[in-house]
């Protein structure tokens, strides 16, 4: 298998503010064309460490993509980097030239003498042409291997790879089949998941297996490259088999379809409707929900009543009950689940009570601690977690996250 290496050039890449995205691109791209990613690399506008990364890149892989750093001021630093790497020259390039001032004249401008520099070619690259922007890129073959030199502007890199740089690696490498299979999963922590799956995917190395997991939201993909179609969906069928067997129900969708998205398809599929009550999220169920395209066909709206005033004001949660039991227990995620279902008419109520944190505020429950109900046709149910996650945001993504996966099993 080959293996690919990607630079992003830029000081500004360095600061706390800008986030290379770039290479994050590029490595979907690679995988799809069975090039592994092994390393990456963020280098500022320096260019002996850049010249001494290419080198080091060189070494260990068969490509090296860099990004960015092709723009016309003295600390673009790119060209001139890759050049003395490779131990090339470099040499002014009129062709390329004349489009960057054609360019400029279009947009009514006189082009900066210093422009001139994104015609410098290193000798023997091939030009990359930017369809989308001034810098062209180069491609250089080295002993087999490849330096692609590319802009830094998300959107002419991308237009430039599609265009210049996959024809010319899809000839240098053999024809492969890339599947891959997408499970989203929830109801379980990332650690219990890992521990349930790792003995199915460690005994493969096809296919790649990656876990991500998100504020309570899990996914796993199985990449399979195999010579044909046929030999790598078999390949995944047969993996698939057995993570299945382990996971059941957990699994709620294997096509990228998000846990709103599914909840929503089933209420459709039911001519079911859906009501919200929140207290601790604060409307963010409610925003999952509606996020999805045509949830008016199922989500008829909800509360968010966040003082004991409003729950007993809108959902009817009788103040005896909230003195008796506090705001954060499960006897009012009841009430209010109860409440809901019967102002909106709805066919199912989620409601959310709880303490996200980071301080208490005089309730009882420690923070972390959340109660969801689910009041539906066959009655009330109340699910209760406490995480330990000391972070006001996560607590409440865990909460809707705990919210929509009890009405997907629930349907
Ligand atoms: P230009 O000719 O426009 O100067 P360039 O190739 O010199 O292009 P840079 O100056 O390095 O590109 O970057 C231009 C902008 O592109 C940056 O300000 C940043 O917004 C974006 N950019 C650069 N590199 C990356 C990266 N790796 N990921 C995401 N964005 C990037």
């Amino acid at each position: 298998m080959k293996n690919a290496e990607i630079i992003a050039v830029g000081s500004e890449m360095l600061t706390p503010t800008r986030v290379d995205t770039n290479s994050l691109w590029l490595t979907d791209k690679l995988n799809t064309l069975g090039v592994e990613v092994v390393a990456k690399y963020v280098i500022g506008d320096d260019r002996t460490r850049l010249a001494e990364t290419v080198q080091q890149a060189l070494v260990s892989s068969d490509f090296v993509l860099i990004s960015g750093g092709l723009g016309p001021t003295e600390d673009d630093v790119t060209r001139d980097s890759v050049a003395l790497a490779l131990g090339r020259e470099q040499t002014f390039h009129a062709p390329i030239s004349d489009a960057i001032e054609a360019r400029f004249r279009k947009m009514n401008r006189v082009m900066p003498e210093i422009n001139k520099r994104q015609a410098m070619v290193i000798a023997g690259a091939e030009i990359l042409s930017n369809d989308r922007g001034t810098a062209p890129g180069q491609w250089l073959e080295v002993n087999g291997k490849v330096v692609a030199i590319l802009p830094g502007p998300p959107h002419e890199l991308k237009s430039m790879f599609e265009r210049e740089c996959l024809p010319r690696l899809e000839k240098m490498l053999p024809a492969v089949a890339i599947r891959i299979l997408g499970l989203r999963i929830s109801g379980m922590s990332e650690s219990e998941l890992d521990q349930t799956i790792s003995p199915i995917y460690k005994q493969y190395e096809n296919p790649v297996t990656t876990v991500l997991a998100h504020n309570g939201d899990m996914q796993v993909h199985f990449r399979a490259r195999c010579e044909t179609v046929e030999a790598a969906d078999a390949l995944l069928a047969e993996v698939g088999a057995q993570v299945d067997a382990v996971l059941g129900d957990r699994i709620y969708s294997r096509n990228g379809d998000t846990l709103e998205a599914v909840v929503g398809q089933k209420l459709m599929a039911k001519g079911q409707t859906l009501a919200v009550a929140e207290s601790a999220t604060g409307g963010g169920l409610a925003e999952r929900i509606t996020s999805t395209p045509g949830s008016s066909a199922y989500f008829v709206g909800g509360f968010v009543t966040y003082t004991r005033r409003m729950k007993t004001l809108f959902l009817g949660v009788s103040e005896e009950l909230l003195a008796q039991h506090g705001a954060v227990s499960r006897e009012t995620a009841q009430a209010m689940a109860e409440g809901a279902r019967e102002k909106t008419g709805a066919d199912w109520a989620l409601a959310i009570t709880g303490n996200a944190g980071p301080t208490t505020d005089g309730e009882e429950a420690p923070v972390g601690t959340i109660y969801v109900g689910l009041a539906g046709p066959e009655g009330t149910e109340v699910n209760h977690r406490v995480w330990a996650a000391n972070d006001r945001a996560r607590v409440r993504a865990f909460a809707g996250q705990m919210a929509l996966d009890m009405l997907n099993r629930k349907l």
